[in-house]
């Protein structure tokens, strides 16, 4: 019998009618001959609202209560969906993250999984019952309940579809699957059929907001195969596989967006062995994920660097680095911008297919969008550009890429 991994996100379980939806589309699902196993995330805005009460509450917020209050959500939305189904017939039995298996460390708020044990979601099936297990979930070595970060539920059911060896993991979301551009600053993005891992990879982390990059990364790892679709219109979405080595690619297959970065720039170092290593260095001891890279060559023994991070970092970033920089000497001045956005191409075509960086910068040009720094990897460029510009930047390269609809 064939196995299916459905997830369903917060908004495709927000309140009772949508809960009941889901049940009616399980018992579908079973009826068309296959075992599911179910992943709930909680229901509506319900984890941002029991963070907001966590810091109405209390500054401290230690992590262990964090995690005990923010799985609730997740819990709750299991035993109504489990409810829902035994109203239709069809026997279900709810687990908390840590009754279906998932060992993760301690690192509270964020913990990554460990291992996997699912010996009681494989019984239930067993007995004929559908498991409704809450996302984002596990227990620590310590014997603490734990949360995987948010949109972890994804990273989840993609786990449980590795480990119970599913035949395929369906990513219920409140789109009708991932888009070649984000529509809602482009009329005429196009939902895509199929798309590789690694493209989606890419996609994911330069603002592709679904799926969690977390969860295409082990799907990726694991060679499970995903399917992004809609929990409203329950029409087939994209399906996430591995590239086909076989076919001719499109050369670019997404634009992608991201105003969520800020950039520091550090002019006048000494152009000299270590300087960007302990610059770095200390991002790295900070716990700042840096992103794009520049840096100038040096002119008359000095040198200057740029490099974007996330909007949030920025003030944490620049206290450590004004001491560092004073210590390393120099003329040196440091500015931080938050005003910049990033628009990225993406497609597994341009290995093969050179122009692509001319005709993308030719197309921001011919629209009198100035570059700032420029990053590239196989299957992707990047550009920075003035946060006020972007939305047209993303719109116009869409346009020159011709990944509209096709004119019928
Ligand atoms: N409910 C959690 C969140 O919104 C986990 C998830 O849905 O993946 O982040
Ligand atoms: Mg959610």
């Amino acid at each position: 019998m064939a196995l299916v991994v459905q997830k369903f996100g917060g908004t495709s379980v927000a309140d009772p009618d949508r809960i009941r939806e889901v049940a009616d589309h399980v018992a579908r699902t079973q009826r068309h001959g296959s075992d599911v196993v179910l992943v709930v995330s909680a229901m509506g805005n319900e984890t941002d609202e029991l963070l907001r009460l966590a810091m109405a509450v209390s500054t401290t917020r230690p992590g262990r209560e964090m995690d005990m209050l923010i799985t609730a959500g997740e819990r709750k939305a299991t035993a109504l969906v489990c409810m829902a189904l035994a109203d239709l017939g069809v026997p279900a039995q709810s687990f908390t993250g840590s009754q279906a298996g998932f060992i993760t460390d301690n690192t509270h708020t964020n913990a990554k999984i460990l291992e996997l044990r699912p010996d009681r979601l494989r019984d239930a099936l067993a007995a004929g019952k559908v498991p409704v297990v809450g996302g984002s979930q596990g227990v620590s070595l310590e014997r603490d309940i734990t949360f995987l970060g948010r949109g972890g539920s994804d990273t989840t059911a993609v786990a449980l579809a590795a480990a119970l060896d599913a035949d395929s993991c369906e990513l219920y979301t409140d789109v009708p699957g991932v888009f070649n551009a984000d529509p809602r600053l482009v009329p005429d993005a196009r939902r895509m059929d199929k798309i590789s891992f690694d493209e989606l990879l890419e996609m994911t982390a330069t603002g592709c907001p679904k799926p969690a990059m977390r969860s295409v990364e082990f799907a990726r790892n694991h060679g499970v195969t995903l399917h992004v679709r809609s929990a409203f219109t329950w029409e087939p979405g994209t399906w996430v596989v591995e590239e086909d080595p076989h076919m001719e690619h499109a050369i670019i297959s997404a634009v992608t967006h991201d105003a969520s970065e800020a950039k520091i720039t550090v002019t006048g170092l000494p152009d000299t062995p270590g300087v960007a290593a302990r610059i770095f260095r200390t991002m790295a001891d900070e716990d700042v994920n840096v992103d794009m890279i520049v840096q100038n060559v040096g002119a008359e023994g000095v040198t200057d660097i740029s490099f974007t991070l996330p909007f949030a970092d920025v003030d944490r970033s620049m206290a450590v680095l004004r001491p560092l920089c004073d210590e390393m000497g120099g003329t040196h001045e440091i500015t931080a911008d938050q005003s910049i956005g990033r628009v990225s191409v993406v497609g597994a075509g341009m290995k093969t297919n050179p122009g692509v960086a001319a005709k993308m910068f030719e197309t921001l040009s011919a629209n009198g969008i100035n570059i700032e720094m420029i990053s590239t990897s196989a299957i992707r460029i990047s550009c920075v550009v003035r946060q006020e510009r972007l939305e047209d930047a993303v719109v116009v390269l869409h346009e020159a890429f011709e990944l509209g609809r096709p004119v019928s």
